[in-house]
């Protein structure tokens, strides 16, 4: 990574809350990084205004409704525009692309990083769906085609920032911190009654809708686990969660001579994507960062199980294997939509993931498409179950 040959990063999900961080640390990376591929669903208006900014090669605007705006106002720039889902899986194989950033939201990020993969990209990777589905496959794909798979998502960059120069075998387990989320403390009949707004209330971190339910639901942990044993190898005995509500300490690594490592830097997710795009390289930053004048204390509580089901269920999930984080993940992408819909309250979430869990089958999958299709099944009977409670 030279001045004179910056790295070239295809944005996938340019426009989301980890999309437009990545394109501020692109923007003040002094000329080491390029954006050569922005993509977008339905913001044009944002992407156009990106990609004037930053002139990538080529952007993608999935939402086909919006190719002739964003065509029409790219004109003229020699700027490629591309449409449709498969446009995804074209552009990360471009030439002009050394690193993507999986930065899209839910299992539609799953099928964008396989083709990126196979096509011999590095991935940076926030899109930690994609391992909760289908982590074996992902893993064995950048084994055979020896890429480098690296974390964005705080709490796994901090546990890979832990463990370079260390070996696997001298590690006794992971500590992954959770900030708690809004309602830390609260009862099972307070989150009964609690709102969309005040589910979207994250205390101490500023994200996409899905991610900061799955952060009230502590489901973001279960997610994180199960990231977490794939990136690292480790069974999830060795994985605990704790609550650190300051979300300072992003995560540690525990050491067979009882030696432990923490990561800390200020709540800003651009310096996870920052050491994620400049691997294994680290580039000066302008954001703030840590001050412990700040902070004076840095506390630690064990999780409310009872509270929060969902961390439990994807511990679950994990344990049986095969398709069943697939089919913890699609029942929660429904679930949560749902509730973002107010068509389900708060509590209904763990509830339609547990009904899940329980009626689809444990299948053992080995290809993309054995994914897809639990993925599809369990759509299909979330979605139905929801219907019959709107209108129950
Ligand atoms: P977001 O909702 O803000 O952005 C999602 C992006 O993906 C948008 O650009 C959107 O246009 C695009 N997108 C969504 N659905 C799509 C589809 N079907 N086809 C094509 N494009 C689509 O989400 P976010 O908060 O930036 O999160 C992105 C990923 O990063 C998630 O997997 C999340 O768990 C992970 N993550 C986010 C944060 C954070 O601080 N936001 C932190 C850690 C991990
Ligand atoms: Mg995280």
């Amino acid at each position: 990574m030279s001045e004179h040959s910056p790295k070239r990063i295809a944005i996938l999900g340019s426009t989301g809350s980890i999309g437009r961080q990545a394109l501020d640390v692109v923007v003040s990376s002094g000329g080491r990084l390029k954006a050569s591929v922005l993509t977008a669903n339905h913001n044009a208006e944002l992407l156009i205004e990106q990609a004037f900014r930053t002139k990538p090669t080529a952007v993608v605007i999935c939402n086909e409704h919006h190719y002739a705006e964003v065509h029409d106002a790219l004109g003229g720039t020699g700027i490629d525009v591309l449409t449709g889902q498969d446009a995804l899986e074209e552009v990360v194989a471009r030439d002009d692309v050394d690193m993507v950033l999986a930065a899209l939201v839910g299992f539609a990020g799953l099928r964008s990083t396989v083709k990126a993969i196979e096509a011999g990209k590095d991935v940076a990777l926030a899109n930690k769906e994609t391992l909760v589905v289908a982590g074996d496959l992902i893993m064995n794909l950048v084994r055979q085609h020896g890429v480098k798979l690296i974390p964005v998502d705080s709490e796994h960059s901090a546990i890979f920032q832990c463990l370079v120069g260390e070996d696997m075998l001298s590690v006794s387990r992971i500590l992954i911190t959770a900030s708690g989320g809004p309602f830390r403390g609260q009862t099972p009949g307070f989150l009964k009654t609690v709102t969309r707004e005040q589910a979207l209330q994250h205390p101490t971190w500023s994200m996409g809708n899905k991610i900061s339910i799955d952060s009230a639901t502590l489901m973001n942990k279960g997610l994180e686990v199960i990231e977490a044993h794939w990136l690292f190898g480790l069974p999830q005995d060795r994985i605990e969660v704790v609550i650190h509500p300051q979300s300072v300490i992003h995560s540690m690594v525990y050491f067979v001579d009882g030696s432990v490592k923490a990561q800390l830097s200020s709540r800003d997710m651009r310096h996870a994507i920052s050491y994620a795009l400049s691997y294994p390289q680290r580039m000066p930053s302008s954001w703030p960062p840590f001050d412990w004048m700040e902070h004076h204390e840095l506390t630690f509580e064990p999780v409310d199980a009872n509270t929060f089901p969902c961390l439990g269920l994807a511990r679950r999930a994990l344990q049986a294997g095969g398709t069943h984080p697939c089919v913890l993940n699609a029942a929660n992408e429904i679930a949560v939509k749902a509730f973002l819909e107010d068509d389900i309250s708060f509590t209904e979430i763990p509830e339609m993931i547990t009904d899940a869990l329980e009626h689809l089958p444990v299948q053992h999958a080995t290809t993309l498409d054995d994914y897809v299709q639990a993925d599809q099944r369990t759509r299909h009977h979330t979605e139905a179950l929801v219907s019959s409670r709107a209108k129950a």
